[in-house]
């Protein structure tokens, strides 16, 4: 059993942002961004290439989305996932990492721009 299967069976404690009859959402315990939450397909998988079914991979990202954008609020954020140990895949049950919550770039530039630090 994998650890996301004992946070979706709430073995072990998680912080859940969203959940549907096939996927949970939860933040990541070891953040690399502001907002970092994982979007985990409650089907079995050990890394996003083994899911062959094109209608499951678009779910997967669909709900990543609508995550970010719904249950977090976020405009621009980044989806990201590691296929494998050497890409960086440390659980082996497959996932999307959210990342988000940075400085609006944008207004970084207007602020530059009247002279805001
Ligand atoms: P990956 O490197 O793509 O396999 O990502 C696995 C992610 O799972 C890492 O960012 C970890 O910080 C995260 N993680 C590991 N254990 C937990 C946990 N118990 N609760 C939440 N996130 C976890």
């Amino acid at each position: 059993m994998t650890i996301f299967e004992k946070i979706i069976a709430r073995e072990i404690p998680s912080t859940v942002i969203f959940e549907d009859a096939n996927f949970i959402a939860f933040e990541d315990i070891n953040p690399k961004a502001p907002v970092h939450v994982l979007v985990v397909p409650k089907r079995v998988t050990a890394r996003l290439d083994e899911i062959t079914d094109a209608l499951e991979v678009g779910a997967l990202f669909q709900t990543a989305i609508r995550v970010a954008r719904e249950s977090l609020g976020l405009q621009d954020y980044r989806l990201a996932v590691n296929v494998g140990a050497g890409a960086g895949q440390v659980v082996f049950h497959t996932h999307v990492h959210i990342l988000g919550g940075w400085a609006d770039r944008s207004a970084d530039a207007h602020h530059d721009e009247i002279g805001h630090p």
